[in-house]
């Protein structure tokens, strides 16, 4: 499949600028000789008309219909082949084996939220019947249930050219619902975009979904983004990315004459506070384990543990020695652009010159690659800690900061002052868990998905997963970007009063056709009224 490197306007392909860019492999330093299109202004109120115009069409579609849409588009990924996969390699450096998981996970969530709408059920349809002769006043007729609210802007991440990008977590729902979605392209992997593009305009119009159910548009630098959001056809705003990135587009937002939500998702620095008893019983698995998950993808990674809390132990020494030799292991890998290992060394060099803080190890194995990132570790007290706010943020990168507290009172100091995380880890034997309630509290107050003796790596698609946290892990901590309930974030409810069932939508037909689980007079039932 040829890239187009044009703007995808619904079913046109546009490239009315002149301005082009081309993408680039982080593991050679070298340009890939496609051209880009960069969207003009013209180009974005276009696109968000069509958009516009097809929430009309698309938000009646039938629920089982946009399920064939889904269903579709991951055909179409499949079909595109390992051309797909190895663009994605160039672009982004990440190995071809995490991309073919990352694929399969992404046309995963794809068919979970084709199946959550063909069942129908998560509408939340409720049923308030009259009661005409309720006195002192009669009683409406009452129904309600969750619609699409309109087009939705999507900023895909870098750190996931498919399962956070063109037809990753925010796409997949918001489309189930009824929406159209408009991507803003990640300007590091723009020829994987074009072809995830391509293969969703397939899928669009081989299933006969309207025109301008799905654009994309170019950008290699902040203007058509912040155009997208602030244009007043746009309802909300999915985003994975840095604090900076979203917090800017989250500003814009609440700037417009109708402010709209938007769901950043910012990362974390995802503490794990190990307590004594655990370490010590497991002191050369934990150093393995941890220094795993530290340096897994580089350690770009939103869930990637970046602060370790321990306190003072005869066990300490061995564990400090196992993580240092672990790290020290751990070869070089490509970052995903040069701007990010620029940011990594960066801010890893300043973390490790604070006060206090010390490098307990740095791995320096050799490599003929460029971009590479060097997996290493640092200590600081429990004290320092404390008192320098600076060395609690996010190293994107393969870094972790290993905070040794003298007592457990200041191991809870420590944890108190951090501010909200996607996660928070308890690494602790039972008794242990009891024993420190006021630890359990504060780390349960900080997160959004709370593990006990585990890694935040690894994000499980499923009902049960919340992957979101108090801010600033993200900027709405009652919704998650990932699992089922992320639909939640792109639709509003309902209420429809005394209306003729035969006007009211099948959801809330007396009948109940669709045949979904509904809350009828307070009970939940599937049963015709
Ligand atoms: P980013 O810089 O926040 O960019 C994400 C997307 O938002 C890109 O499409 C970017 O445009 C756009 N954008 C950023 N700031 C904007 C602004 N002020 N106005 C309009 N659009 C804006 O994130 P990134 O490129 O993925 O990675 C950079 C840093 O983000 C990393 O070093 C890391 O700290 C963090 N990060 C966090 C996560 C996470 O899981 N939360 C994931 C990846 C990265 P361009 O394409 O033109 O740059």
């Amino acid at each position: 499949m040829d890239i187009s490197g044009k703007n995808f306007i619904g079913y046109s392909l546009s490239s009315e600028n002149k301005h082009t860019f081309k993408s680039y492999v982080p593991a050679q330093n070298i340009e890939l000789p496609e051209e880009f299109h960069t969207a003009t202004q013209e180009e974005v109120s276009r696109t968000m008309k069509l958009a516009k115009d097809a929430f009309n069409e698309y938000s009646r579609v039938p629920a089982s219909k946009r399920a064939d849409f889904l269903i579709a588009i991951t055909e179409e990924i499949l079909a595109v082949g390992d051309e797909l996969l190895e663009r994605a390699h160039l672009e982004t450096g990440l190995p071809l084996a995490r991309l073919q998981g990352e694929r399969a996970r992404t046309i995963n969530q794809l068919t979970q939220f084709a199946e959550l709408i063909r069942e129908g059920s998560w509408v939340e349809a409720s049923v308030d019947t009259a009661i005409p002769d309720r006195l002192p006043a009669p009683k409406s007729d009452l129904r309600k249930m969750l619609i699409p609210i309109g087009p939705v802007i999507v900023f895909g991440s870098s750190n996931f050219p498919f399962a956070y990008s063109v037809a990753g977590v925010d796409t997949g729902p918001a489309l189930a619902a009824g929406n159209p979605v408009v991507i803003k392209a990640h300007a590091a992997h723009p020829g994987v975009s074009d072809l995830t593009a391509q293969a969703i305009v397939k899928a669009a119009q081989r299933t006969g979904m309207p025109d301008g159910v799905f654009s994309m548009l170019y950008d290699d630098g902040y203007e058509v983004g912040a155009a997208l959001v602030k244009h007043p056809a746009s309802k909300a705003v999915g985003f994975t990315g840095s604090i900076k990135g979203g917090m800017a587009l989250y500003k814009m937002a609440q700037e417009r004459d109708e402010p709209i939500s938007v769901f950043a998702e910012m990362g974390s620095v995802n503490p794990i506070v190990i307590l004594p008893e655990y370490l010590e019983n497991n002191t050369q698995e934990l150093a393995k384990t941890l220094a795993g998950s530290v340096t897994l993808g580089a350690g770009q990674f939103c869930t990637n543990p970046g602060l370790v809390f321990v306190i003072k132990s005869e066990s300490l020494h061995a564990f400090e020695a196992s993580y240092k030799n672990e790290i020290l292991k751990v070869a070089p890998a490509t970052m995903l652009t040069a701007g990010i290992k620029k940011n990594f060394y960066k801010l890893r060099d300043e973390l490790v010159a604070e006060t206090g803080v010390s490098e307990l190890a740095f791995s320096n194995i050799a490599s003929d690659a460029e971009n590479q990132s060097q997996a290493s570790v640092a200590s600081v007290s429990g004290k320092d800690f404390i008192a320098n706010p600076k060395i609690h943020e996010e190293v994107f990168g393969p870094f972790s900061l290993l905070v040794v507290c003298e007592s457990y009172e200041e191991l809870l100091s420590a944890v108190s002052q951090l501010r909200g995380q996607l996660t928070a880890s308890l690494m602790a034997e039972a008794q242990e868990t009891l024993k420190y309630p006021a630890l359990v509290q504060t780390l349960s107050q900080i997160c959004g998905r709370f593990i006990m003796n585990g890694v935040p790596t690894g994000v499980e698609v499923c009902p049960s997963m919340h992957h979101g946290g108090p801010f600033p892990s993200s900027t709405d901590a009652r919704f998650t970007s990932v699992g089922r309930h992320s639909i939640l974030r792109f639709v509003r409810p309902q209420s429809y009063q005394d209306w003729d069932d035969s006007l009211l939508p099948d959801e809330l037909k007396n009948a109940n056709p669709l045949g979904i689980f509904r809350l009828v007079n307070n009970e939940t039932t599937k049963r015709k009224i």
